[in-house]
């Protein structure tokens, strides 16, 4: 029996082993998830949405006690993942609150005498999961999903069994009958046979490319809807009548977000030549500041990364930069001593010939740009595969058009740094995928989205006798 263990990567501690699923026993929470459905897409959103809101009463008061699984499981700091429960629940609120009317019935005009579309859930959603955002990732899945009437599989990333067990705890404790979430605990290569389940009919996958293109092309051999959330490489563009200060703030809080390892983290930075010089000082001097070191204590911006793997990634792609003619302006080395740990690093003068120019970077690692206009700007932003999000800072009316209209990403936030909001739709273009999560966009994906056309037949006349 295959197993996955629980390592702190903070200080290489395996914390606990499970074991993975059996083929009975994933047969079991197939059958399950099947027979639940079949009674949950009939119980009314308020009963639904009773649920909902006690899941995110649960996430709320035993927010320490969750964010500190997240943090020895996968070395986010304790405050961020305290936010992240926090987060949890107001996305459990917000469909709690709204799933009913994104949902009603929606009338259009037609021949009929009455036409409408009806919003019916489509029942067992297999969600692939990711460790960087233990939580927030699935819950911004399941509380849409749950709420239209489907119900939930998940297969979160085989390092964090321990996030994974702790949500279905989350929804047993907020009194979903059990196959309405149920945790899978299976490693990615027995992901196929259950997309290919009959049982199974659509699936959702936050990951990385190679993820995403697998899921995705078992769905399209049996026909299953999937929405995929795959990496980023955004932009950050800071033009001269942008507010500096706050736009370096920001800047080292987007970059250094999770440890670095977020998908909307900020990880290419273009600066109009006009304020270059005081943009790179300023931002190397803050990134140079920041206290890296144990997730849990209060004071540390910057924990571990998830794995000594993972950093040796890292360690490659600055390498490889630095070879094709880089140049480290702090950072660029990885800290000794156990723990996946690696600084905050700045890199200037990567060209379009260094591998790691496209690449996304998941760490602390920012690369500096200089351009020299608007066009420029645009230029370099769009010049990678992918389209996830952007943040632009600007005080100019024409330049924000601009950017809106010509930044192949997802989002553009002006002014901000990106953030995933549940009231805003979330996805990518290019190669970060497809599909949108969050907001009534969100709710409507998994969904089958039947027209209904009335034709009221006039009564027959009565017979003469
Ligand atoms: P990953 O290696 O792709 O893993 C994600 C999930 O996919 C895990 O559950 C993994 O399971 C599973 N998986 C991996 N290969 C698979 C395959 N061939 N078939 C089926 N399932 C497979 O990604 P990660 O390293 O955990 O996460 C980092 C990536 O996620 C980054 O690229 C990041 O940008 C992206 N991300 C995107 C978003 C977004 O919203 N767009 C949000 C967060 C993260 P195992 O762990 O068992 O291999």
């Amino acid at each position: 029996m295959a197993t996955m263990s629980s390592v702190n990567p903070a200080t290489g501690e395996v914390l606990a082993r499970f074991d993975e699923l059996s083929d009975a026993e994933l047969e079991r929470k197939l059958a399950r998830a099947d027979e639940t459905f079949r009674a949950w897409r009939r119980r009314p959103f308020a009963e639904r949405a009773a649920h909902m809101t006690r899941a995110a009463e649960v996430l709320e008061r035993k927010k320490e006690h969750w964010g500190r699984i997240m943090t020895s499981e996968m070395g986010k700091t304790l405050k961020s993942a305290i936010a992240e429960a926090e987060k949890c629940a107001s996305a459990c609120r917000f469909y709690a609150e709204n799933a009913e009317r994104f949902l009603a019935d929606e009338e259009l005009k037609s021949s009929a005498t009455r036409s409408f579309v009806r919003y019916l859930p489509l029942g067992p959603v297999l969600a692939v999961m990711p460790w960087n955002f233990p939580f927030w990732q699935v819950f911004r899945f399941a509380a849409p999903a749950l709420m239209a009437g489907n119900v939930g599989l998940l297969k979160h990333a085989s390092n964090v069994p321990q996030c994974a067990l702790a949500i279905e705890e989350i929804f047993r404790e907020a009194g979903f009958p059990e196959g309405c979430f149920q945790t899978l605990l299976v490693g990615s290569s027995r992901v196929g046979r259950i997309l290919e389940d009959d049982r199974v009919k659509a699936a959702t996958l936050t990951g990385s490319e190679a993820a995403g293109a697998s899921v995705a092309s078992i769905c399209g051999r049996v026909i299953k809807k999937t929405v995929l959330e795959l990496g980023g490489s955004d932009p950050f563009v800071v033009m001269p009548s942008a507010n500096l200060e706050s736009a370096v703030k920001v800047a080292v809080a987007a970059r250094t977000i999770n440890n670095g390892q977020s998908c909307i983290a900020a990880k290419r930075f273009i600066v109009h030549d006009a304020v270059y010089d005081r943009f790179e000082q300023a931002f190397v001097e803050r990134m140079q500041a920041l206290r890296v070191g144990d997730p849990m204590a209060a004071d540390t911006d910057v924990g571990p990364l998830v794995s000594p793997s993972e950093r040796d990634k890292l360690v490659a792609q600055v390498e490889a930069a630095v070879k094709a003619g880089a140049r480290v302006l702090c950072g660029g080395k990885p800290l000794p001593g156990k723990g996946a740990y690696y600084p905050p690093t700045v890199l200037a003068g990567v060209t379009p010939a260094s591998p790691s120019y496209r690449e996304e970077i998941f760490g602390p690692v920012a690369m500096i740009f200089r351009v020299k206009d608007v066009d420029a700007a645009i230029a370099v932003a769009n010049d990678i595969p992918f389209g996830l999000g952007s943040s632009v800072w600007t005080n100019d009316p024409e330049e924000r058009q601009r950017f809106m209209n010509d930044v192949e990403a997802g989002a553009t936030f002006v002014n901000a740094m990106v953030a995933s909001d549940p009231r805003l739709p979330f996805g990518g273009v290019k190669r970060s995928g497809y599909g949108r999560e969050l907001a009534r966009d969100g709710i409507r994906e998994f969904v089958n989205v039947k027209t209904v056309s009335v034709y009221e037949e006039a009564p027959a006349a009565p017979k003469a006798e």
